[in-house]
């Protein structure tokens, strides 16, 4: 038996979701199949206002709005003793973009993978994808559905939406991993931590321990979401456990430890890893990479879900434009040039961040490039001002010698 479909888009995250809603809108005949039902759990919780423009497309603002998700408001950075001045994103250059939301992913996922049913998507959950075939981009995919039973999908375009699973970028790309952004993570929800008031209390705080590892606090409905990123051998330092390590790591934080004082784990500790990586092709004939299958950063300045999307905005009219060619298979290489401008710009502050030599207080006390840093936290990353912050961030990694080749450097006395 055989799923036929224009296109087939394997995963149902919020890249696959959002293909599956833009290129349905356009009367494209999509098949969408993801291996779990929601709603499930997944990591990435905090979104950059640039993604409400996306929200927007896809029908899905209102909603969000809606859904009584806690507003985002800005950023704040804190120092082992001294918090920083927020960012707010108000101070941005678009005014359109001076909030968004914190969002529990289990349901902003099943919220789009709704809207996606909703304009005629077909969607498979409990639907599970296997590939194979050889890396010279002959491949064949079938499916599982939890019944067990076993069908091929015959599809002129597969995309592969399976996030760091990549089902399809492992066979016809490979991604080159940036050994030198290798961290990984370790997090939980909690109850009654101290936020602050006002528009503060929706704002993501990150609590730096030293160069090579922070820690994230991200305010969801009625619980906190708290974790740390660094160095797995970093990690291993802290503690034995998954708990050991994150308890460790929140009494390492004073200031942080201190909003914990009356707090209670509301879910076990989880763990992830987060390595830095870019897939080798975005794309060939007959197929192509959305979201964390076709690269993915390091968390620190919330990009994901922004990367993820933006992705998958720029798939949909490469994919509609190869489908009228009537090629057969059609060539998808290229479709996401304008992915990989945002990349390597939040690229380029990544390395910045984990640069113990780079100082982000300096810099960011200069008005104009205030901004420019702002519009970056934005995800308004085509500003004037952005492109300016992000070529002199560029340069004076240069000067430091942590240019593009070179890695962060893990704090004097830590280890590697
Ligand atoms: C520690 C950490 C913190 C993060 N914090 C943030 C944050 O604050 N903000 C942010 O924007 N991003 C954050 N991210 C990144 C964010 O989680 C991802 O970028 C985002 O989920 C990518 O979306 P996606 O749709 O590409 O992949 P996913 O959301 O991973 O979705 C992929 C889907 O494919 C399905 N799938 C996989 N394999 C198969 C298969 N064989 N068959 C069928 N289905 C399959 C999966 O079940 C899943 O539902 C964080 C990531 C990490 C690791």
């Amino acid at each position: 038996v055989t799923h036929r479909a224009d296109v087939a888009i394997l995963g149902g995250g919020p890249a696959g979701a959002a293909l599956a809603i833009l290129l349905a809108e356009q009367g494209c005949d999509v098949a969408l199949f993801e291996q779990h039902t929601f709603p499930r759990f997944h990591i990435g919780e905090s979104l950059i206002p640039a993604v409400n423009r996306t929200l927007a497309r896809l029908g899905v603002l209102d909603r969000l709005d809606r859904h009584g998700f806690p507003r985002k408001h800005g950023v704040q950075f804190f120092n082992q003793t001294t918090p920083t001045r927020p960012f707010y994103f108000r101070e941005a250059t678009d005014a359109a973009l001076h909030s968004t939301w914190q969002v529990e992913r289990s349901e902003f996922d099943a919220m789009l993978l709704q809207r996606a049913r909703e304009v005629g998507a077909r969607v498979h959950t409990s639907a599970r994808v296997a590939v194979a075939g050889d890396s010279g981009g002959a491949f064949a995919v079938s499916v599982v559905a939890r019944q067990g039973c076993e069908r091929t999908i015959d599809a002129r375009i597969f995309v592969d939406a399976s996030g760091q699973h990549g089902v399809l970028a492992r066979r016809c790309s490979g991604w080159r991993r940036m050994p030198e952004l290798h961290n990984a993570a370790v997090f939980a929800h909690y109850r009654h931590v101290d936020l602050d008031p006002g528009i503060d209390a929706g704002s993501t705080l990150v609590y730096r321990l030293d160069a090579a590892a922070w820690l994230w606090l991200i305010p969801l409905p009625d619980v906190v979401s708290i974790g740390i990123v660094a160095p797995p051998a970093r990690l291993h330092d802290l503690g034995k456990s998954p708990e050991a390590i994150l308890a460790a790591a929140i009494a390492a934080s004073p200031l942080l430890a201190a909003r914990l004082r009356r707090a209670r784990r509301a879910t076990p500790v989880r763990t992830a890893r987060d390595f830095t990586y870019r897939a080798h092709r975005d794309g060939g004939r007959g197929w192509l990479l959305i979201g964390d299958a076709l690269g993915f950063i390091d968390p620190i300045y919330s990009t994901g879900l922004f990367l993820a999307l933006r992705s998958a905005e720029q798939a949909a009219p490469a994919i509609v434009a190869a489908l009228a060619s009537g090629s057969a298979p059609p060539d998808l290489a290229g479709f996401a040039r304008d992915y990989d401008i945002a990349f390597d710009r939040f690229l380029t502050l990544v390395r910045a961040f984990y640069c113990d030599a780079f100082h982000f207080g300096a810099f960011a006390r200069q008005g104009e490039r205030r901004r420019g840093l702002v519009d970056m936290l934005t995800g308004d990353v085509s500003t004037a001002a952005a492109v300016d912050v992000v070529q002199a961030v560029a340069s004076d990694l240069e000067a430091l010698g942590r240019g593009q080749h070179s890695g962060p450097r893990v704090a004097r006395g830590g280890p590697r």
